[in-house]
């Protein structure tokens, strides 16, 4: 039996999750968490908001599932790493905001760290058993949004019930909105290079507009492989919970009788601002990383709450990252003084009520 905490059980990755582990006998829900919402008695521990470090060691689980939304998903992906217990990681915000000091924490704790965001999974299941020095680059993909094949002016006036309707993925709403802003492929991009160590001239993003394909990685003889499959979360999920075994899902792999066709493009950078941010924040490193991701929280929160122009998000980043010293946090206080030192950066700039 492998024993799982879900934190974020009442979410579009929590909900998924909740499906793999009733569909597979050696799994078993010993801990769920929600920020706000009910639980009832989905697991023998459960906790609403709070600490998520106390749930996790009373539950003592073999794997954390962290699909808590944002930065407040940072205590849990930090105990699991530290204590060596298997990390299947969906929020994404907490590696991208702790960098360095997540993998100091997995150093010590010697356990494993699983991605579950799609195309890394697809990229750590590209690299199994490969050296690295036999890899050249990473290539993840992403949809593109709803708002591909858009220019800037035609961006001005989305408001959030457009930028929430994402083509090929069903998610929950902040990384719906980074979907469409392409700060979720920026996050993509820094949480690449931390959780496969590669440098950021080698890690590129390219739009495949039906994400059948998740990833690719060229290798230095020439050959790439890529990770190929319908967009559906319970995939990657399934293989962090159940990972080496790769049980079955009840996801139907490709069908290719009626043909296929990918098309890949470049992403606009011009129009989507936020990957080139993100990865000027990652090439920079240090709590810019952190920053970017603090003030990307709170524009996308703003949005959705109609206070800022989608156009705006982009804005508050930008200015944001121009303000912050961006040091590198030392310790886990250093971080959360750069993350509170971005939202306060980042609102300031708010458009006043
Ligand atoms: P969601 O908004 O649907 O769910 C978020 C969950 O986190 C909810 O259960 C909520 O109660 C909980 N939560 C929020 N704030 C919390 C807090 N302060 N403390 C404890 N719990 C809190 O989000 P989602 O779409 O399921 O995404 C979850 C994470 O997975 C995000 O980091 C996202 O980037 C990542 N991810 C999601 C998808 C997807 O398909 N939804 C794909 C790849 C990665
Ligand atoms: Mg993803």
């Amino acid at each position: 039996m492998r024993r799982v905490a879900l934190l974020g059980a009442t979410g579009s990755i929590g909900r998924q999750a909740v499906e793999i582990v009733e569909g597979h006998p050696e799994l078993e829900l010993v801990a769920a968490a929600s920020g706000s919402q009910p639980l009832d008695g989905l697991a023998p521990l459960t906790q609403v908001g709070g600490d998520l470090t106390e749930l996790l060691e009373r539950a003592q689980p073999d794997v954390v599932l962290n699909a808590v939304v944002g930065f407040a998903g940072l205590p849990a992906t930090l105990w699991a790493l530290e204590n060596g217990v298997t990390l299947a990681l969906a929020n994404k915000e907490s590696l991208v905001a702790a960098g360095e000091l997540a993998l100091a924490a997995k150093e010590r704790g010697e356990g494993f760290l699983l991605p579950v965001d799609s195309e890394h999974s697809a990229v750590f299941q590209c690299l199994e058993g490969r050296e690295p020095e036999q890899v050249d680059s990473l290539v993840i993909t992403g949809s593109g949004g709803p708002f591909r094949g858009r220019g800037r002016e035609e961006l001005e006036d989305v408001g959030p019930e457009e930028a929430l309707v994402h083509p090929t993925w069903n998610m929950g709403p902040k990384i719906t909105v980074d979907s469409a802003t392409l700060a979720n492929k920026g996050l993509e991009l820094i949480e690449a290079h931390f959780l496969f160590g590669l440098p950021y001239e080698r890690i590129e993003v390219v739009l495949q507009p039906t994400s059948v394909v998740h990833a690719l990685v060229r290798f230095r003889d020439g050959a790439s492989l890529a990770h190929l499959g319908y967009p559906d979360m319970r995939v990657p999920i399934s293989f962090a919970l159940t990972y080496p075994e790769r049980a079955a899902t009840p996801v139907p792999s490709l069908d290719l009788s009626q043909g296929l066709v990918l098309e890949f493009e470049p992403p606009d950078l011009e129009t989507f601002p936020l990957l080139a941010l993100a990865r000027e924040a990652g090439e920079r490193s240090g709590t810019h990383p952190c920053a970017f991701n603090a003030a990307n929280e709170v524009a996308v929160a703003a949005f959705l709450e109609g206070k800022l122009p989608f156009l705006g998000i982009a804005t508050t980043v930008e200015e944001t990252l121009a303000e912050v010293d961006g040091a590198p946090a030392r310790d886990v206080d250093d971080l959360l003084e750069a993350d509170a030192a971005a939202r306060r950066l980042a609102e300031r700039g708010l458009p006043v009520a």
